[in-house]
């Protein structure tokens, strides 16, 4: 989707198919290789809006009710919430599944553009664009995605897919999010150039199940926003393991340099994005685990 090219069409050059199943979708995708699924269309659109190239071939995704749903879902005895590829950012934040079992989540997606543009962006278009605000924390929430690649129904980690060759005839059908019902804490905060409705300069996420005898348990963190790879910072974690509650922040902060892959564009540099997403990092983890 990010393809420049200096076609530029009209939007009569463009055909739009709209399949009513996933199996008359797959049968477009395959017939129509070059052709491109679209959800809501919102991220799509700012690619339009640049002239950027997209595709002659636009395979709707709006009319399979079957991506639509958000319900429990059991799988090797663990509950998860199950989240439909086609489930608006807005439903993501109102739906009472998803505000019971997974908050984190929730505040990641009230971060997420405008009302506006909430009410027609999917939660899979985020996803499967692999730069949405979302990803850091469905990371650190340990999220599976499941997708229809070569005729096969897969289901694997967020972070396995995040790292997998990215193959672009993917259809992602859903986001499922473990229910934990032990306590944990956590945080999520994005930074950008301005309050709100801004593009990020950074989106951070973290979570751990407790901090107990000077150990903590079960350390997640990731990092993503902007145009970042959303990755977990797994060194860092590793550290924060053997350092324990009492963890030095200078170590922790460079540590975070060192891990975190960042870039400049005409804005900011790399070095800039490192530092503000070690000094959240590293502010959280001390307000939460040395204070808490
Ligand atoms: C003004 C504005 C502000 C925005 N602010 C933010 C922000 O703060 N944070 C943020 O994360 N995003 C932001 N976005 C981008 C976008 O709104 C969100 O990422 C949204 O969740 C994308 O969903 P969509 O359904 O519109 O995706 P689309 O635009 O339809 O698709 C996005 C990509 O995903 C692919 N795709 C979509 N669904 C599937 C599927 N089921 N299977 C396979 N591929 C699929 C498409 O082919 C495309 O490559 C903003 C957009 C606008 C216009």
């Amino acid at each position: 989707m990010n393809n420049k090219n200096s076609e530029v069409l009209s939007r009569t050059d463009i055909e739009v198919s709209s399949p009513l199943t996933i199996l008359e979708a797959l049968e477009y995708k395959s017939k129509f290789q070059e052709g491109v699924y679209v959800a809501g269309g919102t991220l799509l659109q700012l690619g339009w809006e640049k002239s950027e190239f997209i595709s002659k071939r636009i395979i709707s995704l709006e009319s399979l009710k079957e991506l639509k749903n958000v319900e429990m879902h059991l799988e090797d005895q663990k509950q998860f919430v199950k989240i439909g590829a086609l489930t608006t950012i807005d439903e993501c934040i109102n739906h009472a599944l998803t505000i019971m079992y997974c908050p984190l989540f929730v505040t990641a997606c009230k971060n997420i553009a405008a009302p506006a543009v909430r009410n027609r962006g999917t939660i899979g278009g985020n996803v499967a664009s692999r730069i949405g605000d979302s990803l850091p924390v469905l990371l650190v929430l340990n999220a599976k995605v499941t997708f229809l690649i070569n005729g096969k129904i897969v289901t694997k980690s967020l972070a396995d897919w995040l790292n997998d060759q990215h193959d672009p005839s993917f259809l992602l059908i859903d986001i499922r999010i473990p229910c934990v019902k032990t306590k944990t804490s956590d945080f999520y905060k994005k930074v950008g150039r301005r309050e709100t409705f801004t593009s990020a300069i950074v989106s951070v996420s973290g979570k751990w199940s407790s901090c107990e005898n000077g150990n903590i348990r079960d350390m997640r963190l990731a990092v993503g926003g902007g145009n970042h790879d959303p990755v977990r910072l797994y060194r860092v974690e590793e550290i924060l393991k053997k350092e324990g509650c009492e963890f030095s922040s200078e170590l922790i902060y460079s540590e975070i340099l060192n891990e975190f892959n960042s870039y400049s564009d005409v804005f900011l540099t790399d070095h800039y994005r490192k530092k503000v997403a070690a000094n959240i990092i590293v502010s959280e983890l001390k307000r939460q685990l040395v204070s808490g």
